[in-house]
């Protein structure tokens, strides 16, 4: 029932995680938050997987998270007819908008006129994952002749990066819109946007979703990097995307890029989520390596709210038990003295303003008193956040009468969120909140909580009261 990590698991679906009795050991093993990746898969496929998920909600009485995962414009080279082809340092190399003639090893379509418009000679573009590295040398509207920096095989359809280069795309493209819509419609509870530029791309989403899902801006390029406190500013949450990332970047700029991330949404109060190759080498061996163990709990004591496993239990051979090492690295690091430590140097001071000096205040009530837990009434989740910011020790129960904040907490650090009704007054709200503690596991008879809440009740954004009480 009660969960002693504070950190959270996201893992994501894919076809090895496919069943109920699957789904329902990954969220017994830990996971909190599960992620429809639709880069893969039908819309059916997710689907069955919502109502799974949504099944073992209803058995288990607790709220569990869903992240839809926009693809977002990733750019794809087009086909090689005669088969995978090989290129060599200094060769030439064209890219056009010719979709008549075959893929060789002269050159093949990049079937996106904006890239071509957006090009300068001395521009890098990144083929698969960044393995090959072509330079642009003279380019035009439809065509880009370069000169290959790093060689190496190249077949159908692989991803195209171009770091350098603000591209001049919309965050959504056709395909997204259309994934987007039966989303919502199916009513998941986070929508990741993939591939985010500048802090319109968020507005721009933000007016599709209306308030249905929070939305999480997935940094992956160097452009969100520059603009990350504007980025941080319009999102609901953010996902450090290390994979594309680390394509985008030197692979050795993305652990300080990570540590700045966090930090920024830390100081914002944002849920951060780490992602991409965490558990990596699990995709295939049931142990993970010393260094990925090393790479989680280094999440873990930066702060982060959650931990992401991709590969690893969406199409690996060992789904489960990376979740439940996963799940044991939080823990152990959330056990070291350290941690406590390191999550107490890295708090920045909070903004002013009521519901975050609520928040502030909470801590040192909590602290002082050795209160057994704190307790967030919530109709929008906002102060619940606010007290996650503050990263105390003792844990946050958020209470909401609204199942959909109750899901979208799942994904925020240390919230154990609980259903409930809608609350009319301050001893309506005490009493709850005893009770709720008790039944949950979180405190005994004669010890404290620390209780907030916003006045009037059920109207958002209110956050004004701070109310101590003993459980009886
Ligand atoms: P992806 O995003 O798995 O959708 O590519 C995460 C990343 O790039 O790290
Ligand atoms: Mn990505």
């Amino acid at each position: 029932m009660r969960q002693s990590k504070h950190a959270k698991i996201v893992a994501t679906l894919g076809p090895a995680s496919d069943d109920r009795a699957t789904i329902e050991a990954l969220f017994d093993a830990g996971a909190n938050v599960f992620r429809l990746n639709f880069s893969h898969g039908k819309h059916e496929d997710h689907q069955r997987r919502l109502e799974i998920i949504r099944s073992i909600e209803r058995d288990s009485g607790r709220p569990i998270g869903v992240l839809l995962d926009l693809q977002g414009p990733k750019l794809r080279i087009g086909t090689f007819p005669e088969g995978p082809i090989r290129l060599e340092e200094g060769q030439a190399f064209r890219l056009d908008l010719d979709t008549k003639t075959p893929g060789s090893a002269k050159r093949v379509l990049l079937p996106h006129p904006e890239i071509f418009a957006a090009l300068k000679p001395g521009a890098d573009l990144l083929l698969d994952d960044g393995r090959v590295r072509l330079r642009v040398e003279r380019c035009g509207a439809d065509f880009a002749e370069t000169q290959v920096v790093n060689g190496g095989p190249l077949s159908d359809r692989k991803g195209v990066n171009v770091p350098g280069v603000v591209l001049p795309l919309s965050a959504l493209t056709e395909k997204d819109r259309r994934d987007l819509e039966f989303g919502l419609k199916l009513g998941v509870d986070w929508v990741a946007l993939s591939f985010v530029q500048r802090p319109e791309d968020i507005v721009e989403v933000r007016g599709l979703v209306s308030g249905k899902a929070g939305i999480v801006a997935k940094l992956e390029k160097p452009a969100a990097i520059e603009a990350l406190d504007a980025i941080v500013a319009e999102t609901d949450a953010v996902m450090v995307a290390r994979g594309d990332l680390g394509v985008e970047m030197p692979a050795e700029a993305v652990p300080a890029i990570q540590k700045r991330i966090v930090e920024a949404c830390r100081r914002a109060g944002k849920p951060v989520i780490v992602a991409t190759q965490m558990l990596e080498s699990m995709v295939s061996a049931p142990v993970p390596t010393r260094a990925e163990a090393s790479d989680v709990a280094t999440a873990i004591y930066e702060g982060a709210d959650a931990v992401m496993l991709s590969a690893e239990s969406a199409s690996g051979r060992y789904p489960l038990e990376a979740v439940r090492i996963m799940s044991r690295i939080i823990g152990h690091t959330e056990d070291d003295p350290h941690y406590r430590a390191a999550i107490d140097a890295s708090r920045s001071e909070p903004p002013s303003n009521a519901p975050d000096a609520i928040g502030f205040a909470m801590r040192h009530v909590t602290d002082l008193l050795q209160a057994a837990a704190t307790v967030a009434y919530t109709s929008s989740g906002y102060s619940a956040l606010r007290m996650a910011r503050e990263r105390p020790s003792a844990p946050i129960i958020g209470m909401t009468p609204k199942l959909a904040v109750a899901r979208r907490l799942a994904l925020v650090w240390g919230v154990h969120a609980v259903l409930c009704h809608d609350v009319a007054d301050v001893p309506e709200i005490t009493d709850l909140a005893c009770v709720t503690a008790r039944r949950e596991g979180f405190g005994a008879p004669g010890q404290s909580i620390v209780i907030s809440a916003g006045m009037p009740f059920g109207v958002s954004g209110t956050t004004n009261l701070l109310r101590i009480a003993q459980i009886h």
